[in-house]
């Protein structure tokens, strides 16, 4: 696979695109834990940790998903995904959480629109855990963002009723999940909503938040994505970004931790990325039945967001 692929070389994200999304007092924050050798981000114990060099970590995170920006909107190449560590999407404006320090794909979409004469971004999050820091950014904001949301875990916030506020209503996207679901549910969730929604956006850019931990390897989601799931929901994200932008897609790295869901998981999406035919390695859960999808449910939630039955 990898002599397939062009590798990108990041760079630390300036400060100035730093602050775009980020306040000086949290940038600040972030350094001086790390100069000081590490250790849990005030008030967030130690979920959200940093090692001496997590500071230096964190601004190539967010400089590599700028990098394939660039790379795209100079056509340098077709479509790009930041294999990153830190994940992004739970940091918020003023502060970091769940293994967030600062948001990478906010960043991103802010860095596009400001320099590269972008108005319209959709951000697609197919992480389990609902990507909150993301959300607030945008809350209030026309930058479409479309949420997946485990029910029942962390961050109490992406209800299906969370629509956005002010100048943002109508551009907040959040789908609440069940456990149990899997590549079916993944499926309409993605044809049925995700579709018709960014037809009616009309992106110019296409940045996707891809976390893994849908997987059915995961111990901190409870789906059952194989990896054939995670090849189709990146095709739907290529062909979207064939039909309405150019192609302009960038994926980066969440949240993932089982490591066969990670690993297979991000190969089949790179595959989609690079126009196969299928995941070169169709693995998945087998013997577990996923849990069967309701349509009613997602027919309340194209009425909300505006869209016809089916
Ligand atoms: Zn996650």
């Amino acid at each position: 696979m990898r002599d397939r692929l062009v590798a990108l070389t990041p760079k630390p994200i300036s400060i100035e695109r730093l602050t775009r999304v980020h306040h000086t007092r949290h940038i600040k924050q972030v350094r001086s834990v790390a100069e000081r050798g590490g250790g849990g981000l005030m008030g967030m114990g130690d979920e959200t940790y940093l090692a001496p060099r997590s500071y230096d970590a964190a601004r190539l995170a967010a400089g590599a998903v700028v990098t394939g920006v660039e790379a795209i909107l100079r056509g340098e190449v077709k479509n790009a995904f930041a294999l990153v560590r830190p994940p992004g999407h739970h940091a918020f404006a003023d502060h970091g959480e769940g293994f967030c320090l600062f948001n990478n794909i906010a960043i991103a979409a802010a860095t596009a629109r400001a320099e590269f004469g972008i108005d319209r971004v959709l951000i697609v999050d197919f992480d389990v855990h609902h990507g909150n820091g993301t959300n607030s950014i945008f809350y209030r904001d026309p930058a479409c963002s479309f949420f997946l949301r485990i029910s029942g875990h962390l961050s109490g916030t992406g209800y299906w009723d969370e629509v956005g506020e002010g100048a943002g209503v109508g551009y907040s996207v959040n789908v609440p999940l069940l456990p149990g679901w899997g590549d079916e549910a993944m499926r309409s969730i993605f044809d049925d909503l995700l579709v018709p929604i960014a037809r009616r956006f009309q992106p110019q850019l296409i940045l996707v938040s891809a976390g893994y931990d849908l997987s059915w390897t995961d111990r901190l989601g409870s789906m059952l994505v194989t990896t054939p799931g995670f090849f189709n929901l990146t095709r739907t994200l290529v062909q979207l970004a064939d039909e309405l932008c150019g192609g302009k897609l960038v994926m980066t790295l969440e949240g993932g931790y089982g490591l066969d869901g990670l690993a297979y998981g991000v190969l089949a999406s790179f595959a989609a990325m690079l126009g196969d035919e299928a995941a070169a390695d169709p693995i998945g859960p087998g013997r577990y039945p996923e849990k069967p999808f309701d349509d009613q449910y997602l027919d309340q939630l194209r009425a909300l967001h505006g869209l016809p039955p089916q």
